[in-house]
């Protein structure tokens, strides 16, 4: 017999996954080109070249026992020391090792951070839309997710609302971006306000209320978007990492959390988290892929081919008379439905082998996700089903 908690989490199990499933399952029907799965941030990039490279130099000319044995629980020292040196030289900080831990990619940071802070009963605020998972991230500690909306029109943090929705229970509040999903990257102005309003908020309360900034989509910006360093604006932010997208490496499981040390109770905290660490049964990050990362820190994803696919589904869309978030980063375009019950158009779409998620798995209904991290060619062959849908709508006329 499975626990209670364990059959909620199976009864609200990824929308997201099933899509993805059901679209292998489209496929084997229709052929693999006549399927538009959208559903899955799975990058259709592959990995660097450097990554590869690395591999082989990791396990050809590094010590065997040292490659794929256990280390500290946050992780090899000189890999954080490279790491943190790396993000020195971006962000003008001064990291050493201690101030990183190594994680099982942003999933495995977030579940690392929750452990660490939250009490049964203590509040994780989220912006609506969010990456579903912070659901059962903050279940998995008994902690409540207190949803807070974000402005219709541009999708950053309703910092208004937020204020009125932390409490003395607030112990993490979340901010994503570039934002899974809807690619929208937040400015600085914005995230000055944010981080103004939490400032005001723990001296009102006597708390501390830690930033979450959930980055696994840092490096994927388009034109001249510029992602700000956000524990250079609000000092208690702790940085979740991962090369899942960045890489293109999401089922490699790497990535880091950045424990500055001017967090509050810094010594604790960073202590904790690497007990949480292991006792979660992560034990540590892959040993072979945090060597690897230490050598890819300038190996960069080829940005240009998402570029290429956003601009032909924004012009696709566009023209076909949808409204849409022009997307700044990450490889996710959110599109208002054309009528209110998203799941009808999520359905009309899933008849032309269009698979998107509805926003509703994103707290968030009326709007869909569209993860274009497809290739060329599935983008050119799903702008005519889109086209015939938004006929059907009478988009445009
Ligand atoms: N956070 C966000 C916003 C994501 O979109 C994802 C994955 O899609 C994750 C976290 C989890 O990333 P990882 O594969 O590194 O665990």
């Amino acid at each position: 017999m499975i626990s209670e908690k364990m059959k909620g989490y199976v009864k609200n199990s990824s929308a997201i996954r099933a899509m993805f499933e059901e679209g292998k399952k489209m496929a084997a029907i229709y052929g693999k080109d006549h399927v538009y799965d959208f559903s899955l941030g799975n990058p259709n990039v592959a990995a660097p070249d450097e990554v590869k490279q690395a591999i082989i130099d990791v396990v050809t000319n590094e010590d065997p026992v040292l490659v794929h044995g256990y280390m500290n629980n946050s992780g090899y020292e000189d890999v954080r020391e490279t790491i943190a040196e790396h993000l020195n030289g971006l962000y003008g900080t001064k990291y050493a090792a201690g101030n990183l831990l190594m994680t099982v990619g942003a999933a495995g940071g977030m579940n690392v951070f929750f452990k660490t802070i939250l009490n049964p009963g203590d509040e994780v605020v989220t912006f609506t839309p969010y990456f579903g998972e912070y659901r059962s991230y903050t279940a998995n500690y008994d902690g409540k997710l207190i949803e807070v909306p974000c402005d219709p029109v541009t999708f950053e943090p309703d910092v208004k609302a937020l204020e009125a929705a932390l409490t003395p229970l607030t112990k993490i509040v979340i901010v994503n971006s570039p934002n899974n999903p809807t690619g929208a990257v937040y400015s600085k102005e914005c995230l000055e306000a944010l981080a103004a309003v939490l400032e005001k908020k723990e001296k009102e309360f006597n708390t501390s209320i830690y930033l979450f900034s959930d980055e696994p989509y840092r490096e994927i910006v388009f034109g001249d978007t510029e992602v700000p360093w956000i524990p250079s604006i609000y000092q208690n932010t702790v940085v979740g990492y991962s090369y899942s997208k960045s890489l293109s490496l999401p089922g490699e499981r790497i990535g880091f959390l950045v424990m500055p040390s001017e967090i509050d109770d810094f010594a604790d905290v960073t202590a904790a988290a690497n007990t949480a660490n292991r006792i979660l049964g992560f034990v540590n990050a892959p040993s072979l892929m945090q060597r690897v990362a230490a050598k890819c820190v300038n190996a960069k994803t080829d940005v240009a081919y998402y570029a290429k696919n956003r601009q032909m589904l924004t012009e696709g869309l566009k023209a076909a008379g949808y409204t849409f978030v022009e997307p700044q980063g990450a490889f996710y375009l959110w599109l208002k439905s054309p009528e209110p019950d998203e799941k009808a158009f999520v359905a009309k779409a899933k008849e032309r082998q269009i698979l998107i998620v509805p926003g509703s798995s994103f707290g968030c209904a009326g709007w869909v996700r569209i993860a274009y991290c497809v290739s060329n060619e599935t983008v050119k062959n799903a702008l005519p089903g889109f086209m015939e849908i938004a006929k059907e709508y009478g988009l445009g006329e």
